[in-house]
C-alpha cells in the first residue's frame, strides 16, 4: 500500500481556464519516464486523490502533471485552483506500464495521445532510452481545439534535436487548424492519412503503438490495429500496442 508524501506546489502554470500544468516539489524515489503517481489533497484524516501521469523525467527536480478540469469532478477543480506554496500529497509508489522498458524491440515507436494524454509521452521523449532504442519516433497529438495543443515549444525542440528520426502529427478535430489533420485518429488510420503524414506505415513487423487518453480513441484504434494482425502487448505474451486510459 502506498504511503503519502507531503509536497508543495511550486507553480500553477495555466494554459487557459480549464487546462494547467501543476509543478510540485516532493521527494519522490525512483521511477521511469511515462509512469504516474496519485496526487491528492488532505480532507481532515482522509485523502482525496487521483492518478496523474508525470510530464517530468526522473532527472528533473520537480514533478509536473498536466490536466484539465472535469466539471463536477471532486478533485480536478480543486487542484486547478492551487497556488504556489499550497500543500498536496503524492503517492510514494509511481506506477504504470506506459514506459519504453515495456516495449518489445521494434523499429518505429508510435505514440498517440488525446488531450492531456500527451503528458507521459513528453516525459518519454525527454528521456534517452526512446532515442537509443528506436529508429523513428512518431508523436500524434489529438485535441478538439487548436488552443489545446500544449507544449508546442518542447515538441518543436524534439524535432530540432532529433531531425527526421522524430515526426510530429498534430490533430485538431473540432475546427480547421493550419498544419493539423482534422479528423479523429481512428478515421485518420482507416483512410491512411496518419501514416501518409508520417511517411511510415503502422504494421506488425516494425511498429509498436503506445496510446494514452480517452477510452473511445483507445478502443477504436485498438480495433484498427487488431485488423492489421497486431495485438495488445503483455509481458508474458509480447504484442504490438500498449495503452493507458484516463477516462
Ligand atoms: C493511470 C491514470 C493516469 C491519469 N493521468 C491523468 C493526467 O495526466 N491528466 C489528466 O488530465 N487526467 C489524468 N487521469 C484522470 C484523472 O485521474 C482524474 O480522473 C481527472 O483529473 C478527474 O478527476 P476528478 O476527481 O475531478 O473526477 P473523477 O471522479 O476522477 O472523474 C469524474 C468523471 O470524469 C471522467 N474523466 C476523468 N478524467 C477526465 C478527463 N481528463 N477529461 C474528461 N473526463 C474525464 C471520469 O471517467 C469520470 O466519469 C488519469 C487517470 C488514470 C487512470
Amino acid at each position: 500500500m502506498a504511503s503519502w508524501l507531503d509536497g508543495k506546489v511550486v507553480e500553477n502554470r495555466r494554459l487557459n481556464d480549464y487546462l494547467t500544468a501543476l509543478i510540485v516539489d516532493v521527494d519522490l524515489g525512483g521511477y521511469e519516464a511515462g509512469q504516474f503517481v496519485r496526487i491528492g489533497l488532505r480532507d481532515g484524516d482522509e485523502v482525496l486523490a487521483r492518478p496523474y501521469s508525470l510530464v517530468n523525467t526522473p532527472q528533473e527536480p520537480h514533478l509536473e502533471v498536466y490536466f484539465n478540469i472535469v466539471e463536477d469532478g471532486p478533485l480536478s477543480p480543486r487542484l486547478f485552483d492551487l497556488r504556489a506554496g499550497d500543500d498536496v500529497v503524492v503517492s510514494s509508489n509511481p506506477s504504470g506500464f506506459l514506459t519504453v522498458s515495456e516495449v518489445p524491440d521494434c523499429k518505429h515507436l508510435w505514440m498517440i495521445a488525446t488531450g492531456t494524454g500527451i503528458g507521459p509521452f513528453l516525459a518519454i521523449l525527454k528521456s534517452e532510452p526512446a532515442w537509443q532504442r528506436f529508429e523513428k519516433v512518431i508523436l500524434c497529438y489529438s485535441v478538439s481545439y487548436g488552443v489545446e495543443l500544449a507544449y508546442q515549444e518542447l515538441i518543436a525542440g524534439f524535432g530540432a534535436e532529433h531531425g527526421d528520426r522524430f515526426h510530429f502529427v498534430p490533430v485538431v478535430t473540432r475546427e480547421p487548424h493550419p498544419s493539423a489533420l482534422g479528423k479523429r485518429v481512428p478515421l485518420l488510420m482507416q483512410d491512411g492519412s496518419l501514416e501518409q503524414h508520417a511517411g511510415l506505415s503502422i504494421n506488425a513487423d516494425d511498429s509498436h503503438v503506445m496510446m494514452c487518453g480517452s477510452s473511445n480513441m483507445i478502443t477504436d484504434v485498438s480495433t484498427e490495429l487488431v485488423s492489421r494482425e497486431m495485438k495488445k502487448h503483455r509481458r508474458r505474451d509480447p504484442g504490438h500496442f500498449t495503452t493507458e486510459k484516463y477516462h
